[in-house]
């Protein structure tokens, strides 16, 4: 059997307390499964000392690679760049906290031998506060009702092991705002999921503030669904809708006046014309907008350029077409 070489991509922004231990539970569990590997540490502008903990380690031990950014650029750029570098196969992505244990990783390979791609982990409950625990829940059921993938796992982070075929995919994005679960997802091959246990953060404070959830949330709403572009055009709709109703209610109550069937008094005059015209111009608008909105769900769905598919194996195909040709 072909020896086992596994990379891990581990991004660190002021992980000083945690990456020495992250190290030592890495080692064990690799020697354990009798793998080689490589821990791809991302320093993200981290302010502490992260880096010269990181030096040092691999002084002792080159396995432990470092890519040091010039500045914050986030979890998820992070992530991004230590893939490009990840020459393992499988890949493990992962947290420096050990809030994703490396202890299940022999769970993970034995799943990828049996032929699977991307095994996730899922969080089957969480050590957090309350709030931030609903918050959670609630993004990934709003992110699986809003995304036209509808196998975005619920309740999964980033943690994972990804073969390397689904890593060259992952290299080919280009967005500047990614969602790193999302575009997992998006690659499709055989993927599934393990439960585990996640257990509060080994030392430190979380990285993540409450804004940078809430730019991680959004970013993965909005690139993965023009669901609140096309809502513009349903309020519109809704507003004209009512609007030609209460003119319709309006002229019919006039009609059934001036027929004397029923009492001048329910009607105020001077109110419908600008009730009504105000309302259905308002609606519209809306209408319009959401047109709008289509376009530039389009213009930025071609401006992410991704690959327009993923091809799992290719079959008596040699070389390549010439002309419009495919890059995978
Ligand atoms: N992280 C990072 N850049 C950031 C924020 C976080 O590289 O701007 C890293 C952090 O060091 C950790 C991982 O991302 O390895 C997850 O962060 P954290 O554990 O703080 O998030 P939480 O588990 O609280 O959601
Ligand atoms: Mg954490």
């Amino acid at each position: 059997m072909k020896s086992l070489f596994i990379s891990f991509v581990v991004p660190m922004y002021n992980e000083q307390e945690c990456a020495g231990i992250l190290y030592a539970r890495i080692l064990s569990i690799c020697k354990k499964i009798g793998a080689n590997f490589e821990l791809i540490c991302i320093n993200d502008g981290s302010f502490d000392n992260t880096l010269s903990i990181l030096k040092k380690l691999r002084k002792k031990d080159p396995r432990v690679k470092i890519i040091s950014f010039a500045r914050n650029f986030g979890h998820q750029i992070a992530i991004v760049a230590g893939l490009k570098y990840a020459h393992g196969n499988p890949v493990v992505v992962m947290d420096a906290d050990l809030q994703d244990p490396p202890e299940i990783i022999p769970q993970m390979l034995a799943k990828w031998r049996q032929g699977f791609k991307v095994i996730y982990g899922i969080r089957e409950d969480r050590e957090e506060m309350w709030l931030k625990k609903i918050c959670y829940k609630a993004f990934y059921r709003l992110l699986l009702k809003m995304s036209p993938l509808k196998n975005i796992p619920l309740d999964a982070g980033d943690f994972c092991l990804m073969d390397k075929k689904v890593v060259a995919q992952m290299r080919k994005f280009k967005e500047d705002r990614p969602f790193i679960r999302g575009l997992r997802t998006w690659v499709g091959f055989k993927q599934m999921g393990i439960e585990y246990h996640r257990p509060p953060r080994m030392a430190g404070k979380t990285k993540y503030s409450l804004a940078k959830l809430f730019h991680l949330a959004f970013d993965g709403l909005l690139s993965f669904s023009s669901l609140a572009l096309k809502m513009t055009i349903f309020a519109g709709l809704i507003i004209s809708f009512f609007s030609i109703s209460y003119a319709a209610y309006i002229s019919i109550s006039r009609i059934l006046i001036m027929l004397k069937i029923i009492n001048s008094n329910s009607v105020i005059p001077g109110w419908t014309t600008p009730v009504v015209s105000i309302t259905f111009l308002m609606g519209l608008q809306f209408i319009f907008l959401g047109i709008m909105g289509e376009y530039i769900s389009r213009i930025y769905s071609q401006s992410k350029d991704r690959p327009p598919y993923v091809i799992e194996e290719k079959l008596g195909l040699n070389g390549k077409l010439t002309g419009q040709q495919d890059e995978d």
